[in-house]
C-alpha cells in the first residue's frame, strides 16, 4: 500500500488500519457464508449478532452495566438535537442549554423550533475559550432535560467535570469525545454520537437511553421518532445501516484490544500534548484557541499570526503528507483532529512539521 495520510481530519475522520483491513478480508464475503454482510438480511442471525455485541461492548466500555438501551439509528447526530427536544420535551416545562460552542448552540435553536428552550450557561461572550464553571450553571428547575456537549470540535475545548443536575436528566452530545477518555456515564441520562469521528464511519448515530426516559411511548411522534420504537425493537424495527454498525463493532473491538478507554486516554493525551507543547513553548507564533484547562485531547485548535500565513501553513503541511488541518471554515485557524485512531506517530510528525514551519517563518 502507498504510504498512509497523516489523517486529522475532523469527521469523518482516520480509521486504525487494522480495523480497514479486517473489514477488507470480511468485505465480499462474510464469515464463509458465499455474501457480503452488506447483501444479507438485518434479521440474519449473523447480523442480529453484531448488533447484540455492538450494544453490549458500548455499553462494557462506557462503564455501564444495566438500566441502559443502545439504540443505532440514522440521521446523523444533527437530528438528535430534534429527537431529544421531541420527545423528552414536555408542555410546560423547558429544555435547559450550556452553550460551549456551534454544535451545543445547534442543539439549542432546535430545543427552540419543538418548544422552550433556555440557556443555563454559556461562554459565548468568551469567545469560547473557556468553559463555564460548575457553579455558573444555573439549571431551571423546570427543566426536562439539561443538554451539554462534552467535548466542542469545532472550538476545541472539553469539559474536565460532570454537571451535577440532580433529579434532572442530563443528555450528552458526545460524537467528538466519546471513548477518548474515562468517565461516570451512568450521571447522564443519555449519552449521543455521530459515529464518523470516534467510532467509526459516517451513517450511524449511536444512543444511550437510561430506561426511565423510554418507558413512557410518546404517541403523539411518528413512531420513526420515537426513542421507544427503536429501544422496543434492538434498533431493529427498520433497516438499520448494517455496515455502519458493523464498522462501530470493529472499532469498538479495537478499543477493547488496546487496553479500553484508560489507556485511550493515556495515548490521547501524550498525543495531544506533542502539538500543545510547541503551542506554548513557540513565544506565541502558535496560538492556542482555548485556555490551557479547557484544552481538547481531541481538536487541537490554534492560529498563526497572519491568514497569510496560516494558509501557507495548511499548504506546505498538506505537502508533507498531512490531512485535513484547516480550521473549521467559521473559525478559521488551524485545527487537528487526534481521534482515538490517530497514531502518536502523525501527532509526533505534526509536531516536529510545526517547529520546522516557524524556523522558516517566524
Ligand atoms: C460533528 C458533530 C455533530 C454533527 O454530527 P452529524 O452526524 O454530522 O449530524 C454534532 N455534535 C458534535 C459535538 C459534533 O462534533
Amino acid at each position: 500500500m502507498t504510504k498512509r495520510a497523516y489523517n486529522f481530519n475532523p469527521g469523518p475522520a482516520a480509521l486504525p488500519l487494522e480495523v480497514l483491513q479486517q473489514a477488507q478480508e470480511q468485505f465480499v464475503e462474510y464469515n464463509g457464508i458465499g455474501m457480503s454482510l452488506m447483501e444479507i438480511s438485518h434479521r440474519s442471525k449473523e447480523y442480529e449478532a453484531i448488533n447484540a455485541q455492538t450494544q453490549e461492548l458500548l455499553l462494557e466500555l462506557l462503564g455501564l452495566k444495566s438500566g441502559y438501551k443502545v439504540l443505532f439509528m440514522g440521521g446523523g447526530a444533527s437530528t438528535q438535537f430534534a429527537t431529544i427536544p421531541l420527545n423528552f420535551l414536555k408542555p410546560g416545562k423547558v429544555g435547559s442549554y450550556i452553550i460551549t460552542g456551534s454544535f451545543s448552540e445547534k442543539a439549542y435553536e432546535e430545543g427552540k423550533v419543538v418548544g422552550e428552550a433556555v440557556i443555563a450557561a454559556s461562554n459565548k461572550e468568551g469567545k469560547w475559550r473557556s468553559l463555564p464553571k460548575a457553579e455558573d450553571i444555573q439549571i431551571d428547575p423546570n427543566s426536562a432535560y439539561v443538554h451539554m456537549t462534552t467535548n466542542n470540535t469545532i472550538e476545541g475545548s472539553q469539559f474536565s467535570y460532570i454537571p451535577e443536575t440532580g433529579d434532572i436528566p442530563l443528555i450528552g452530545d458526545m460524537t467528538s469525545g466519546i471513548l477518548s477518555r474515562p468517565l461516570d456515564a451512568s450521571k447522564y441520562a443519555m449519552i449521543y454520537a455521530g459515529a464518523q469521528k470516534n467510532l467509526g464511519p459516517a451513517g450511524v448515530t449511536v444512543a444511550v437511553i437510561r430506561d426511565d426516559l423510554l418507558a413512557e411511548e410518546p404517541k403523539h411522534l411518528p413512531v420513526m421518532l420515537r426513542y421507544s420504537t427503536h429501544a422496543k425493537n434492538s434498533s431493529l424495527y427498520n433497516t438499520p445501516p448494517v455496515h455502519s454498525i458493523y464498522m462501530v463493532n470493529l472499532m469498538l473491538n479495537w478499543v477493547k484490544n488496546n487496553g479500553g478507554v484508560a489507556e485511550m486516554e493515556k495515548r490521547n493525551v501524550e498525543k495531544s500534548k506533542l502539538v500543545y507543547d510547541v503551542i506554548d513553548a513557540s513565544g506565541g507564533f502558535y496560538n492556542g484557541n482555548i485556555d490551557p484547562d479547557s484544552r481538547s485531547i481531541m481538536n487541537i485548535t490554534f492560529r498563526l499570526p497572519s491568514e497569510e500565513l496560516e494558509k501557507k501553513f495548511v499548504k506546505e503541511s498538506e505537502q508533507n503528507n498531512f490531512v485535513g488541518l484547516a480550521g473549521h471554515r467559521s473559525v478559521g485557524g488551524i485545527r487537528a483532529s487526534a481521534y482515538n485512531p490517530v497514531p502518536y506517530e502523525a501527532c509526533k510528525a505534526l509536531a516536529e512539521f510545526m517547529v520546522d514551519f516557524q524556523k522558516r517563518n517566524g
